[in-house]
């Protein structure tokens, strides 16, 4: 049997950080991955805060040189509602730490992270996936089914589990808790956007509440090579039973819908070899994100929602959090997983968790809305947006729900357009 100090669990972001950090600091690592690289996988607007975790992992150049591969410089986000623009600049935040980043198709930008991570020296198996997993006093077992569906067993001192929507050890330990956010649903693909409105800011990533239903938006995820990701949000009862039927027809519909869009996009060539998917349920929580021999990283403990783009930048925090913990648990320290690893975490999940839940309440939506915000304040919004929901020195982190409360009184209720 093979022996290794960690074993992670998926190469998707959380997996490859993880095993870059914790290879550098001279650790035998062994990534499982149950599918083939490059492999799809929605989640394509970047947060500048996640540039920090590449370039520790020592992958930034490898990122940057991905612009040739039709990765997007990305400095903020813009929203639209109706005849309503608003920007966030996440240059001019409140945090220290980059302002910009990339949208990228995760195909490629995963690849290139879990190729980096191998020349760095992790063994990664592609086509193997974890089955099932044990313990003994020492170490975890996990069995393994290897691309011939040979099924062989693998010894690691700790496990991480880095896998995404498969929550391996969340289901194989009955660690699943139901999110508190309710249902919703996307429906997503990618089109030539051929857009050549001179004022579209290809740059920023494009947040559209639909004009009559502000439960339901619409994003627009530019590349540079004039690819674009789309996708509308809602809850299955209402995209559902809009009046159309299909993926391609139901996404087609609420796109239309939107002013900026059906402007910008009058020139778009929607095409058929591109699949029209869809993803339901995503939200998800765990009743513990730890235990003696493992932890959970990124999608594989709790997701929240796509609004804001977060999932890579949790994904990628939760990685450096937990390898450095791991590290000095290694290094014979004692450590403290709930307090060093899943209160930390924490922090920006609950930060992120109040402005998806007043994104959805109309909250946050009346704030990014309104037509005068105190410059200030509207950089610590910029720095939360940006991923930094984890800097403390930030009231709108440590407060949120106070601070949202008492700042969508001030600004009042948007009005519709
Ligand atoms: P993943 O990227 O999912 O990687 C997990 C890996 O584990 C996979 O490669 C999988 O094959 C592997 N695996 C699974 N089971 C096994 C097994 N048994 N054995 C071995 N390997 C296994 N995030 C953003 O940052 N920006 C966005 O714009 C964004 N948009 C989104 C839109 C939608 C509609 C949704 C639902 C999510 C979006 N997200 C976005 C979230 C993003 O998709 C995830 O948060 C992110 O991919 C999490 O990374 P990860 O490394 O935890 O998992």
């Amino acid at each position: 049997m093979s022996q290794f100090d960690v074993v992670i669990i998926g190469a998707g972001p959380a997996g490859a950080i993880a095993s870059a950090l914790l290879n550098k600091k001279g650790y035998r690592v062994c990534v499982l991955e149950k599918q083939v690289f490059p492999r799809f996988v929605i989640g394509e607007s970047l947060l500048p805060h996640c540039m920090e975790f590449i370039e520790e992992a020592g992958m930034l150049e490898a990122i940057k040189a991905g612009i040739s591969d039709g990765f997007q410089f990305k400095n903020g986000a813009a929203f639209s509602w109706g005849n309503r623009y608003t920007t966030i600049d996440f240059t001019d935040k409140f945090s220290p730490g980059p302002g910009t980043t990339f949208q990228v198709t995760r195909a490629r930008f995963d690849h290139i992270l879990i190729s980096e991570a191998q020349k760095q020296g992790v063994e990664v198996r592609f086509e193997h996936s974890v089955e099932s997993i044990e313990f003994n006093r020492q170490a975890a077992v996990l069995s393994v089914s290897d691309p011939q569906d040979k099924a062989y067993q693998i010894e690691a001192q700790f496990v991480l589990d880095a896998s995404g929507y498969g929550r391996v050890l969340a289901k194989l330990l009955n660690l699943e808790y139901p999110s508190s956010l309710p249902e919703r649903m996307a429906y997503f693909t990618h089109i030539d956007d051929n857009v050549t409105d001179p004022t579209f800011d290809r740059n920023k990533i494009l947040i559209c509440t639909h004009p009559v239903l502000r439960d339901v938006w619409i994003w627009f995820i530019p590349f540079s090579n004039n690819r674009t990701s789309v996708g509308v949000v809602g809850q299955p009862e209402c995209l559902n039973n809009y009046g159309c039927e299909g993926a391609k027809a139901i996404l087609k519909k609420f796109v239309s819908e939107v002013p900026m869009l059906k402007r910008i996009l009058s020139n778009a060539q929607w095409d058929n070899e591109v699949p029209f998917r869809t993803l339901r349920n995503y939200s998800a929580n765990v009743k513990s994100l730890y235990g003696e021999h493992f932890a959970l990283l990124g999608n594989a403990s709790e997701f929240l929602d796509p609004v804001f783009s977060s999932g890579v930048t949790i994904a990628m925090h939760s990685a450096k959090l937990a390898a450095d913990v791991l590290h000095r648990q290694f290094s014979g320290e004692a450590v403290n997983w709930q307090q060093e690893y899943a209160d930390k975490l924490q922090v920006g999940i609950n930060a992120f968790k109040t402005y998806v839940n007043g994104w959805y309440s109309t909250k946050f939506q009346d704030v990014i809305y309104a037509e005068h915000n105190n410059p200030e304040i509207r950089r610590m919004i910029s720095s939360i947006l940006a991923g930094y929901a984890w800097d403390e020195n930030n009231p709108f982190v440590t407060n949120s729900e106070r601070r949202l409360d008492v700042l969508a009184e001030i600004c009042g209720p948007a009005k519709s357009c």
